[in-house]
């Protein structure tokens, strides 16, 4: 009996959520942000927030690119796109041998989505850029090159950054104006976090100055765990501005989707893990510091 009411509070909860959704109308960035979704430890959610929080803004409106900067694909892998060693590439892109308008695919995921897949070639790109010039801007430039020439306007650029601080996550800040940090709900969360902060100073001083930590994201939130509580109070206490609200919970049906080659929103819209990466994106849509406030309604 007190079973059945957890679950029928359980479902009252999503539907007022999913209500609450529907009647926001989120607003385009005036002008296309570039965010890069970096944390250097790996299996923290960097590719499951990137995906899914690109199909979120893609299903509320906004134009999205994906740009797959870790050598294992997984990005392209959920957003449907091809990645074999032969397809055009990230990799190529840095090479300056094609430009971002000769790698792009469509996403299956949503008309609004597109993708520049990733290739295993790019595993050994960080030795191959070493002796190129400007070898931290070559993604800045490829990106700028692509907003300036598409026809189509994007209001979203995401980067996944590989699990490590090598010249391709390099790439990705120099090219950013802003870095989303995933933060898994796990023991040793905060590990190495002041090392990737130092790192995106660094690049700051000497890159990139208009990089900014624009957001953090709790992920693989377990509630019935003192442990993700805990994390989730010290992290908001250490970041009051830019960890969002909305906080994704670890589910089963969120780690699925990628073996089907599909964001969440595809392999079950309905779920509680796609209703939170919605409710992400639409707090990243609200960040007035960075949309550039004013900027007409997208709808919902
Ligand atoms: P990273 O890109 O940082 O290495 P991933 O996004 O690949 O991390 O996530 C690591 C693993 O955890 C993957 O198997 C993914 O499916 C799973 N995962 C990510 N977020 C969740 C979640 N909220 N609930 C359950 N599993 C998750
Ligand atoms: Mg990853």
């Amino acid at each position: 009996m007190a079973e059945k009411s957890v679950v029928g509070d359980h479902i009252v909860d999503k539907v007022r959520r999913r209500r609450r959704l529907a009647e926001i109308n989120s607003p385009l960035p005036q002008k296309t942000r570039v965010i890069t979704v970096s944390n250097q430890k790996g299996g923290v959610g960097k590719t499951t927030t990137t995906v899914n929080l690109a199909s979120a803004l893609a299903r509320r409106g906004a134009n999205v690119l994906v740009i797959d900067l870790d050598p294992q694909g997984n990005a392209s892998t959920a957003l449907g796109v091809m990645h074999r060693p032969e397809v055009t590439s990230v990799y190529d892109v840095l090479l300056g041998d094609a430009e971002i308008a000769d790698a792009v695919q469509p996403s299956t995921d949503h008309e609004n989505l597109i993708c520049v897949p990733s290739t295993i070639n790019l595993a050994g790109a960080e030795i191959e850029l070493v002796s190129l010039v400007a070898r931290e801007q070559r993604l800045r430039t490829a990106v700028e090159d692509f907003l300036r020439t598409t026809d189509r306007e994007i209001h979203y650029v995401f980067i996944d950054c590989p699990p490590s601080l090598g010249l391709l996550t390099v790439n990705a800040f120099v090219a950013a104006n802003e870095v989303l940090i995933p933060i898994q709900c796990e023991y040793y969360a905060l590990e190495g976090l002041s090392q990737l902060l130092g790192n995106i100073q660094l690049i700051q001083k000497h890159l990139n100055p208009t990089l900014k930590v624009s957001t953090i994201l709790l992920t693989m939130y377990d509630s019935r765990t003192n442990l993700s509580q805990e994390v989730a109070s010290e992290v908001r206490t250490h970041f009051p501005n830019e960890v969002l609200s909305a906080v994704v919970p670890r589910s089963v049906r969120i780690s699925e989707a990628p073996s089907y080659g599909q964001t969440v929103h595809a392999y079950d819209g309905g779920s509680i893990g796609a209703l939170a990466y919605l409710e992400a994106a639409v707090e990243i849509a609200e960040q007035k510091a960075f949309n550039g406030q004013g900027s007409q309604s997208e709808g919902a």
